[in-house]
């Protein structure tokens, strides 16, 4: 069985699905879950590795109403393939980016005047931007104190707007954890103050995917989401909420090589797993430079074959893994599912990062630019 031609069109026998129809669902799941509160999609880090434009413009047909990146790089890309949705920049910027802010039509985060400044001195006027406030990640953010001051700072200047104020929950995907509700009442006590001084704070949010699911009181506005629009949980604690969701990337290849082994035979570097047995191995080329983990051989992780699940054998090198594939039959050229359905089996990135101590994040963002993302919707190949 050999893979039609449309599944290998990057000429290489590894590539990654991204089944768009999937993300378009996400999106329905997590507006459903989080309405009337908005939904803006999460597509920094190309997407989460889902390909940034292809899902951008999937999310948005599918009713988000903006969209969230990390870098100004990231937003740039967007705006070149004509996609004109908002996009927030999730976290401040260096001074050198304020002038692509300003010129793509961006919504800047800022948590200092320095950020203001930038903004101003690269031209902004009426630039649109949001206050981050550290309620308890102490990750980024001004003081809940410095808030208003910041406020009122954007509310005098003619450079920019205040379009909305927002935080971050370090631990909403642990909701019996009361931390959240810590951080959402200091959220709630900056947002008052600044009512009570007359400022309309714009969009107010806090929710990422676990907020939008799992905490009521974090949606305000809007949510913004990431992780469960690509169908992956955000962690065990909210695994309950996500069965509704559908994974969208698949990560495939096929069977470069074929051979038979004899017990005692070692293999791979290191010499490090020995067949006991007789059996059939099938080299596989992806490796660690695709973002398949060197690890996943002694974390005895697996790859689908004919539906069966076939264990890596040997260290995991950089362009090509072994599976102990037993007695199946096969050729160059077999089908190999790495993440993915095959007949009733299913390998999940979740799967993947449990073996390896990680989130399913991770594992996602960790595939290279070297697999070619294939974007899939209704038996059509968009991309
Ligand atoms: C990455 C990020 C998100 C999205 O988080 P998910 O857990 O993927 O939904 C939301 N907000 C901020 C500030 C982020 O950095």
């Amino acid at each position: 069985m050999t893979p039609t031609a449309d599944a290998l069109p990057s000429g290489r026998w590894a590539w990654a699905d991204v089944d768009l129809d999937a993300i378009a669902h996400n999106v329905g799941v997590l507006r459903a879950a989080a309405a009337p509160s908005a939904l803006w999609a999460v597509v920094k880090a190309d997407a989460y590795g889902h390909g940034a434009v292809s899902v951008a413009r999937a999310v948005l047909d599918a009713g988000a109403a903006g969209l969230c990146v990390a870098l100004v790089q990231e937003a740039a890309e967007l705006r070149d393939a004509l996609i004109d949705a908002p996009v927030l920049v999730l976290s401040e910027q260096p001074p050198a980016a304020a002038a692509d802010a300003v010129r793509l039509g961006l919504i800047s985060t800022v948590y200092s005047v320095g950020q203001l400044d930038a903004l101003a001195a690269a031209g902004a006027h009426r630039h649109r931007v949001q206050v981050k406030v550290n309620t308890g990640m102490n990750r980024v953010g001004c003081a809940p104190g410095e808030a208003l001051a910041l406020a009122q700072e954007i509310e005098r200047r003619d450079s920019v707007v205040l379009d909305g104020v927002f935080t971050h929950l370090a631990v909403a995907d642990e909701p019996a954890d009361p931390y959240s509700a810590q951080q959402l009442d200091l959220f709630d006590e900056v947002l008052g103050t600044i009512r009570a001084a007359g400022i309309d704070p714009g969009r107010v949010h806090a929710a990422n995917s676990a907020g939008a699911l799992a905490h009521p009181r974090a949606r305000h506005d809007l949510v913004r989401a990431g992780i469960a629009l690509y169908g992956i949980q955000p962690g065990r604690g909210v695994e309950h909420l996500c069965h509704d969701l559908r994974p969208a990337l698949s990560l495939h290849a096929c069977v470069s090589h074929v051979k038979q082994v004899h017990a005692g035979d070692r293999i791979s570097y290191g010499l490090r797993h020995a067949f006991t047995v007789d059996t059939t191995v099938a080299t596989v080329p992806v490796g660690y430079a695709d973002g398949v983990p060197r690890r996943l051989f002694e974390t005895h992780g697996h790859a689908l074959v004919r539906g069966r699940r076939c264990p890596i054998v040997g260290v995991v090198t950089m362009d090509q893994l072994m599976l102990d594939v037993g007695d199946l039959d096969i050729e160059v050229g077999e089908p190999v599912v790495l993440i993915g359905a095959d007949g009733t089996e299913r390998i999940r990135a979740e799967d993947w990062a449990e073996r390896l101590g990680t989130i399913g994040y991770e594992i996602v963002c960790g595939l290279s630019k070297r697999v070619s993302r294939h974007h899939r919707a209704e038996r059509r190949t968009v991309s």
